[in-house]
């Protein structure tokens, strides 16, 4: 059942190429699945080779090994999908890691590197590696996973918030500027979800009282943005017992903004 009451079209994606970072488990699985169902034809890009392939394998696609933190890492990827299937039509820029440290007396210069490296320098650059691939075929559309954490504040894991508010910043700001090349983009924001990423968590936070969210949920709100040709610039969040839908971000003073008396 659609978890929205509306469910979007999505013939349009049919028989169209879609590169899936972090494709090989949790939610990039579930949305390279998603898309293979809707009739795309999916490259799943990741550093995990073995499961990579065995998902690539399950949605007749392809995998290419792409470690995002790489500019370089992400053209091959995109070169990959125009050498294998033609061109590219849509991108989920989805790699992503909890940081595994903090910034006090637990900072670590390492892993806070690697955080942000993956989390915000993969989004950047899979968006450019994959803009003039988009551009050839006339245009297309991006998802970035962000997350709740980028809208609130996420005190379990400061740096992953840090990172995950630059990339609502950035579909916020992106959006408009590719979307005047037909290029649409936006960011999922999803609650505590089924996945590899919270497997350490999962029994606290259900102990604690929090519902976990269907991959599936996720990736059909993913596939809903990539379909949608309404929605651009938008953050989506994704919440138990509740349709996704664009976060408002009320009342946030322009940089013009004068008193009105
Ligand atoms: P996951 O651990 O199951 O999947 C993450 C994938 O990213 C893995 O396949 C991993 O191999 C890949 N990856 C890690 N580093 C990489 C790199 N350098 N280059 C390429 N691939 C790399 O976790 P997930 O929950 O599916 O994570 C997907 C995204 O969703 C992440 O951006 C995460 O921050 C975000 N997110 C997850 C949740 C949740 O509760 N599961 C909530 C909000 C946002």
């Amino acid at each position: 059942m659609s978890v929205f009451a509306e469910p979007v079209d999505t013939s349009d994606l049919r028989d169209n190429v879609a590169l899936v970072t972090g494709g090989a488990s949790g939610l990039g699985r579930a949305t390279s699945l998603a898309l293979a169902a809707a009739g795309v034809e999916v490259v799943v890009a990741d550093v995990a080779v073995d499961a990579g392939k065995a998902v690539a394998e399950e949605v007749g696609g392809h995998f290419v090994e792409c470690d995002v933190r790489s500019l370089e890492a992400n053209r091959a990827a995109v070169a990959s999908c125009v050498s294998l299937c033609g061109g590219l039509d849509y991108v989920y820029l989805n790699a992503g890691v909890a940081t595994g440290c903090g910034v006090g007396e637990d900072f670590s210069e390492e892993l806070y590197q690697r955080a942000m490296a993956i989390n915000l320098d993969g989004v950047v650059f899979g968006a450019h590696a994959a803009h003039g691939a988009l551009k050839a075929r006339g245009g297309g559309a991006m998802v970035a996973t962000a997350s709740l954490a980028g809208l609130l504040a996420m005190p379990l894991d400061p740096i992953y918030a840090a990172n995950k508010h630059a990339v609502v910043g950035l579909a916020r700001a992106l959006g408009p500027v590719f979307g005047g090349e037909g290029i649409r983009f936006n960011a999922v924001c999803p609650g505590f979800a089924e996945s590899a990423i919270i497997a350490d968590a999962r029994a606290d936070l259900v102990k604690a009282g929090f519902d976990i969210i269907p991959a599936e949920t996720v990736a059909e709100t993913v596939v809903r943005l990539l379909a949608d040709p309404r929605v651009n610039g938008e953050c989506w969040f994704v919440q138990p017992w509740r349709e996704p839908e664009p976060f408002r971000f009320r009342n946030v003073p322009g940089p013009g903004a004068r008193p009105t008396s």
